[in-house]
């Protein structure tokens, strides 16, 4: 790392959420970070917070949006304070009544159905109440109508909160739709710390994640000169390993430590918003989530949460690290057809058929559009491989050891295997091998294929 890199990465370290109101600010990156964020407040009398910021943002309007849930723990009591406290402010709520709401398009059209009722006017502020999927509706509806969205946290368990995209379920396929970040996210430690269990370990898992996501982007930019960031970097470890260390106390309910691992998902969001993707935050270990969660979806069954999907993918994809770290030169398997070759487009074919069944055509018309099926720009990759495998082994050598993850996840008690969650080992192994084929982003997976490996036969 040169000089400013250096620079760039020690103040990351220094970085505190309230930073995230300042001008949109030139980065050594070459890039002009901004965010939409402008409030972070994590304490019990944000709800007072909450009434300042929408008189000071002259708001007048509010359109809550909750599920019975998220109302009964913190939407009826914001509810209350508002009224209380802002006697001339309007209030619209929506609560869905789903005891578990999926972001698909039915819940969409219901929230987008309720909208078209209130005549649009100055002033209305969305507010979303809830975690993930009330947010990610929230945030495309809002977005869509241009209207500005606060959000009020009741649970730590994804790193979305400051995301600018949302995740939507369409036709049973997830899909990331562009949106807009929040202006404020908002959330008392009381409740946050009183969320059942399981989100709070799906939040710690999307943040432990971030071991091997700022890996697999270091690998690009190695391979393929991909965009590099040394201080959005430097905020995302800075975030993870804030929540490795604390993860005991966190499980614990100590609100202090509940309001860090917030803080953590929240500054990874800004992360993602600074670099206008989700590079930092979401490598291998996210697509073999994306694809466990894709063939629940298929199979009618709602699963798991993301982070803890996340937190399971990542033991595997670190082992696959440790395999990269004792090779002294790019070790390539020749047994496999040519790229080009028709043998492989059909083997490629046949296995992405039987790995993602009904959703099939739409990721074999995907991996034609980024041209995953193209030799030379393989073997141009496979120079540059070998070119750099110092510095990728190097890259290795810094993973660390699943053993390590594994026995924190026994600590505080998140399933240690896939099996723990139900996963059969096809769903393991096809995640392996095909997973990668879910997003146009260069990862390990992406590398061993380039080698000519299945990846689920190094492990
Ligand atoms: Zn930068
Ligand atoms: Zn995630």
């Amino acid at each position: 790392m040169n000089k400013e890199g250096e620079l760039s990465a020690a103040r990351a370290a220094e970085f505190t959420l309230p930073d995230a109101l300042r001008q949109p600010w030139d980065c050594c990156c070459g890039k002009t970070h901004r965010t939409n964020l402008q409030w972070f407040r994590v304490q019990p009398d944000v709800l007072q917070d909450l009434t300042d910021i929408l008189r000071q943002a002259d708001c007048r309007r509010v359109l809550l949006v909750a599920d019975t849930h998220t109302y009964a723990v913190q939407g009826q009591a914001a509810a209350d304070v508002l009224q209380a406290c802002c006697p001339d402010l309007l209030l619209e709520q929506f609560i869905f009544p789903d005891p578990e709401l999926v972001p698909d398009e039915q819940a969409l059209k219901r929230l987008q159905d309720w909208r078209r009722a209130i005549p649009v006017q100055t002033g209305d502020y969305w507010l979303a109440v809830g975690s993930g999927t009330l947010n990610d509706l929230t945030r495309y509806v809002s977005s869509q109508e241009n209207r500005p969205y606060l959000v009020l946290g009741t649970a730590p368990s994804m790193d979305g909160y400051a995301s600018g995209v949302s995740p939507l379920i369409i036709r049973r396929m997830k899909q990331t739709f562009p949106a807009q970040s929040p202006q404020a996210v908002l959330a008392d430690p009381r409740v946050l710390a009183r969320a059942p269990r399981d989100l709070i370990l799906a939040g710690i898992g999307d943040v432990l994640g971030k071991y091997n996501s700022l890996l697999d982007w270091q690998l690009s930019v190695l391979v393929n000169d991909e965009y590099d960031c040394p201080f959005i970097r430097g905020l995302v470890e800075k975030s993870r390993d804030e929540v490795a260390r604390l993860a005991p106390k966190i499980i614990r309910g100590d609100e202090a430590a509940v309001s860090a691992l917030m803080t953590a998902l929240t500054e990874v969001g800004v992360a993602m918003d600074y670099s206008d993707s989700s590079r930092p935050a979401s490598g291998a270990e996210h697509h073999l989530a994306h694809f466990w969660e894709m063939r629940e979806l298929l199979s009618g069954n709602h699963g798991h949460y993301h982070g803890t999907e996340v937190g399971l993918a990542l033991p595997l994809i670190l082992s696959l690290w440790r395999q990269l770290a004792g090779w002294p030169e790019p070790l390539e398997k020749c047994s496999r057809p040519a790229r080009s070759s028709q043998a492989w487009q059909r083997q490629r074919t046949r296995q992405l058929e039987e790995a993602y069944r009904q959703a099939a055509p739409s990721v074999l018309k995907f991996d034609q559009e980024v041209d995953w099926f193209n030799e030379s720009k393989r073997q141009q990759r496979l120079a540059r491989i070998r070119a750099v495998w110092p510095r990728i082994r190097q890259l290795a050598q810094t993973a660390p050891d699943p053993e390590t993850l594994t026995s924190l996840y026994r600590q505080i008690g998140f399933p240690l295997t896939p099996a723990d969650i139900g996963l059969t080992p096809d769903d393991v192994q096809a995640a392996l091998n095909h997973a990668s084929a879910l997003r146009d982003r260069y990862t390990i997976l992406r590398l061993l294929d380039d080698l000519n490996w299945s990846p689920a036969e190094l492990l």
